[in-house]
């Protein structure tokens, strides 16, 4: 569907009230209640598909299980993480038999080293490039921080599995709007160079709520 105004417009549609259907599609979806279905260490043990899945990735303490929550409205869905880097499993959690979302360990963090790495390159990209249900991954960026070389690595890992990613700024309360504005433009560069990126970046902020109703409306476009 388009929600471009001058297509829209010229075929006489209302884009708010398209909007509008979107954005409620998304809320519908996200009231539905969200169970913890699964968890996997090994390729072997993945569940079978059960429809179309979201994955969530991001560097260790990006926000990925704050906007996990946030989106869900549970407060703790996934676990806000106080040791980071220390999970290291494929978590499924299942979204009113309509959506699987799956949180993928945080990776990048210092301490951790190689293993991330190797779980990055091992069951991650396994993961990754044989699971035709997945249909998007989410990859969490902190809007106050720079790009690092593991958010490229990952990236380089997504166009190579080839499956479909989305950048998601996370924690926008924490810039100013003009630096936001910079840094959406910058990533927006870099969404330019990888043929798996999705052409939208999403903004949010799971401690104002900003973006959250957008991406659920994005979310439930995917959904069953
Ligand atoms: P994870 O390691 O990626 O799961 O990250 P967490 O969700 O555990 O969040 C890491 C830290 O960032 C915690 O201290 C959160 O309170 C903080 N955080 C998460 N989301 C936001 C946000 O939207 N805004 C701000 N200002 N802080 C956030």
């Amino acid at each position: 569907m388009t929600t471009d105004p001058d297509v829209a417009g010229a075929e006489g549609v209302d884009t708010a009230a398209l909007e509008a259907a979107r954005i409620e599609a998304g809320r519908l979806l996200f009231a539905a209640p969200c169970t913890f279905v699964y968890a996997s260490q090994r390729i072997d043990q993945l569940p079978g598909p059960r429809g179309p899945e979201v994955a969530f990735a991001g560097r260790s303490n990006v926000g990925k299980s704050s906007l996990m929550n946030a989106l869900t409205g549970h407060s703790a869905l996934a676990r806000v993480s106080n040791t980071p880097g220390r999970t290291r499993q494929l978590n499924f959690f299942d979204l009113g038999g309509r959506l699987t979302l799956v949180d993928m360990p945080g990776y990048g963090y210092a301490k951790a080293g190689k293993d991330i790495k190797s779980d990055w390159q091992g069951l991650m990209f396994n993961y990754l490039r044989g699971r035709p249900s997945l249909r998007r991954v989410l990859l969490l960026l902190d809007a106050r921080i720079e790009l690092k070389d593991a958010d490229r690595a990952v990236m380089d890992l997504l166009d190579r599995a080839a499956v479909t990613f989305q950048l998601v700024l996370t924690k926008a309360d924490g810039v100013k709007p003009a630096a936001l504005a910079r840094k959406l433009a910058d990533v927006v560069a870099v969404v330019r160079k990888h043929p798996a990126a999705h052409p939208e970046v999403a903004v949010t902020s799971s401690a104002t709520g900003e973006g959250i109703a957008a991406l659920r409306a994005a979310l439930a476009e995917l959904a069953m």
